[in-house]
C-alpha cells in the first residue's frame, strides 16, 4: 500500500535539528501497539522526559503538522495507512512521592507504565491503585480514558493532572475539570472533536500508607482473576464499553461470535469482547470483526455498543490488499 507523507523534507530537517538521530521517518507502528497492528507514521519519536514530550508537540504545532501520542498502544487499533504527520511515543517515566498530611501524593509522569507504578507503590506500602495492576499501557492514556477493574478507576485517585493545550501552554487540571464519567474524560471527549489534542504530560494520585502484605495480596488477586478471565496475546482490552445493564462479552457470546474469524483476527474463545490477532492481522481485518459484532448484536438485542478502542488512521480509504 502506497501512502502520501504530510510532512515536508524542511520539516524534518527542523525535528532533526532538535531531536537527531532520535526522530525517526517512515516507521511501522505495529511494534508500538498491544494488538501489534498498524501501518507506519511519517514522522516517529520515541521520547523520554516530559520535557522532550512538550517540545515536540509545541513544534508539531507550530508547524502545523498533525501529531498523536502513543502510551502504551494498548486502547487504539491504527489502521493499516497508518498515521499521517507526528507520532509521540511516550516513554517519560520519572516518579515522585510526597507527603501530605493525610497522605502520600505520588507524582508519575505520562509515559510511566501504570502497572509497574501500581507495583512499586505497593512496595513502598502505598495503597490505592491496587485495581490497575495488570492493565497494560501509560499514566497518560490510563487518565485520558479513566482506566478502572474491579471497582476502581483513575477518578477515584486522580489529585491532578498536568496537561499541555495547544496554543495556551501548560496548565494544571483538577479532578472535576478532568469531567470524568465511565471510561471517558474531557480530554478524550474532546479527541472526539479537535485535531489538535491536549497532551497530559505528568499526573498526581492521591494515595494512603497500609501494610505491603495486604496490598500485595490484594494486587496478587486482582491479577489472578485477569489471568483467569482474559485471553492472552495480541489485543486491545476490552472492544466495546459495557452497556448499560449489559455486558459487551455477554452480548457478543450469545450472538454466537466466540472464535469467529476474519483473516488473521478473532474474537477470543475466552472473552467475547476481546479480539485478538494470531499473528500477521490487519487492522481492515479487526475492523471487519468490530462490523460484525456491532450489527449483530444490534439485530439481535437492539443494542448498539460503543466502542471503547479508539480507532487512528485513515479509515476510509484502506484498500485490502
Ligand atoms: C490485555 C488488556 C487488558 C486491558 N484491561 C483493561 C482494564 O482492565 N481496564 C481498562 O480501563 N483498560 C484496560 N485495557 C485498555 C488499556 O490498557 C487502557 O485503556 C490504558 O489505560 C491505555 O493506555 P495506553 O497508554 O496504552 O494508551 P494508548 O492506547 O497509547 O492511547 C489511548 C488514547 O490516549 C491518548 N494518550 C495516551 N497518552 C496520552 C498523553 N500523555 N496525553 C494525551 N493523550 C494521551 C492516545 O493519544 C489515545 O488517544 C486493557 C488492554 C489490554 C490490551
Amino acid at each position: 500500500m502506497t501512502v502520501k507523507t504530510a510532512v515536508s523534507e524542511i520539516t524534518i530537517e527542523r525535528f532533526r535539528e532538535e531531536f537527531g538521530d532520535a526522530l525517526q521517518t517512515n516507521v511501522p507502528l505495529a511494534r508500538y501497539t498491544s494488538a501489534r497492528v498498524g501501518g507506519p507514521a511519517d514522522m516517529v519519536l520515541v521520547v523520554h522526559n516530559a520535557g522532550d514530550l512538550l517540545t515536540a508537540v509545541q513544534l508539531a504545532y507550530t508547524k502545523r503538522i498533525p501529531y498523536f501520542i502513543i502510551g502504551g498502544g494498548s486502547n487504539i487499533l491504527i489502521s493499516d495507512s497508518g498515521i499521517r504527520g507526528l507520532v509521540i511515543v511516550n516513554r517519560a517515566r520519572q516518579v515522585s512521592f510526597r507527603h501530605t498530611g493525610l497522605g502520600v501524593v505520588c507524582t508519575a509522569e505520562s509515559g510511566m507504565n501504570l502497572s509497574s507504578l501500581t507495583r512499586q507503590c505497593i512496595g513502598k506500602g502505598l495503597g490505592g491503585l491496587e485495581w490497575a495492576v495488570g492493565i497494560p499501557g501509560t499514566v497518560g492514556g490510563a487518565v485520558v480514558g479513566n482506566a478502572g477493574a474491579h471497582g476502581g478507576d483513575i477518578q477515584a485517585i486522580l489529585q491532578a493532572a498536568t496537561v499541555w493545550e495547544p496554543g495556551r501552554g501548560v496548565t494544571v487540571y483538577s479532578n472535576e475539570k478532568m469531567a470524568y464519567a465511565y471510561r471517558t474524560s474531557e480530554l478524550k471527549r474532546d479527541q472526539e472533536k479537535i485535531r489538535t489534542r491536549r497532551v497530559v504530560l505528568a499526573a498526581e494520585f492521591k494515595l494512603k500508607p497500609a501494610p505491603v502484605e495486604i496490598l500485595t495480596a490484594r494486587a496478587d488477586g486482582f491479577n489472578a482473576k485477569r489471568k483467569q478471565s482474559q485471553p492472552g496475546g495480541a489485543s486491545m482490552g476490552s472492544m466495546f464499553k459495557n452497556p448499560e445493564n449489559y455486558y459487551a462479552g455477554y452480548l457478543i457470546e450469545t450472538a454466537g461470535l466466540k472464535g469467529f474469524q476474519i483473516g488473521n483476527a478473532r474474537i477470543s474463545e475466552k472473552h467475547a469482547n476481546f479480539f485478538v490477532s494470531d499473528g500477521d492481522a490487519k487492522a481492515e481485518d479487526i475492523r471487519d470483526l468490530i462490523a460484525e459484532a456491532w450489527n449483530s448484536v444490534r439485530e439481535q438485542f437492539g443494542v448498539e455498543m460503543d466502542l471503547e478502542v479508539e480507532l487512528i488512521g485513515n479509515w476510509e480509504f484502506d484498500e485490502r490488499s
